[in-house]
């Protein structure tokens, strides 16, 4: 590790451990589009992102806006509650949820015909190190606010999904990428030892190439991970650093030797 990167994880360490550090910066979610899918479960619209569109609809929902479905076009499948029938005894509002069925929808970009209004999310310039996302084979995609996280890490796919335009999240994301190549396969879901890695990593990496540092939100979404460890901020910093090593060489050394090749 060069002297730079360890002196800015030093000084960081140094922050988390007397939690004195400044307030969170606060992050703008893009807005969200609203669109039929707006009403779906958190679920549904993740999974509908992660098929590369931020725009699906029924068949006869796309009908209706004048554009049809082309042909040959696989649909995802979405689960729809099922409700029990309305002429039971029962009204509207105490039918009992009795499953799920599965409803094939289509993506935008397998429909034609009428234009539709569709937002523009890329951000105005790139993040820097997206040359590094580029040479995993990553594709990274900015779409509005879905559930409560500001981005999303797709290992299978090899997808980052975007919801702000703040690089410190694109760092967050790319972080993982690197984690996974570090430990060969992450665990599912939101594990403490893997956010804790990925927001440290990140909060360096925003001091080395982003615009603005975050230190305050690093330290309070570590906290929140290593609270319920029973641990404080500086304690799991302290029990993932290797990983954090580990994860900063790769991405810089990989954008050392693109900026070598260039
Ligand atoms: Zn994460």
């Amino acid at each position: 590790m060069n002297d730079k990167v360890k002196s800015v994880l030093e000084k960081l360490l140094r922050a988390f451990e007397t939690g004195n550090v400044p307030e969170a910066i606060a992050i703008t979610v893009l807005p969200p589009h609203h669109l039929p899918s707006s009403r779906w479960s958190l679920t549904n619209r993740l999974l509908m992102i992660f098929s590369g569109t931020d725009d699906a609809r029924g068949f006869q929902q796309w009908k209706e806006v004048g554009r049809r479905v082309k042909k040959g076009s696989k649909a995802i499948y979405i689960l729809c509650p099922r409700m029990q029938k309305s002429d039971e005894e029962t009204d509207e509002e105490n039918r009992q949820l009795i499953g799920f069925i599965a409803a094939p929808v289509f993506r935008y970009e397998d429909t034609q015909g009428e234009p539709l209004d569709i937002p523009e999310y890329d951000p105005p310039r790139m993040p820097p190190l997206m040359e590094v996302a580029t040479q995993w084979g990553i594709q990274v995609r900015w779409t509005g606010g879905i559930g409560d996280a500001y981005g999303y890490f797709a290992p299978k796919r090899k997808e980052i999904i975007l919801c702000t335009h703040e690089e410190a999240t694109f760092f967050h994301e790319l972080a993982h990428a690197a984690h996974e190549k570090v430990m060969g396969k992450l665990k599912g879901g939101q594990h403490w030892k893997q956010e804790v890695v990925a927001e440290l990593t990140a909060a360096v990496l925003a001091h080395l190439y982003g615009k603005r540092a975050n230190d305050g939100g690093a330290y309070r979404y570590i906290r929140g991970y290593a609270e319920k460890e029973d641990m404080d901020a500086y304690r799991a910093c302290l029990a993932v650093i290797g990983d954090v090593g580990q994860c900063l060489n790769l991405i810089l050394s990989e954008r050392e030797n693109l900026s070598a090749a260039a």
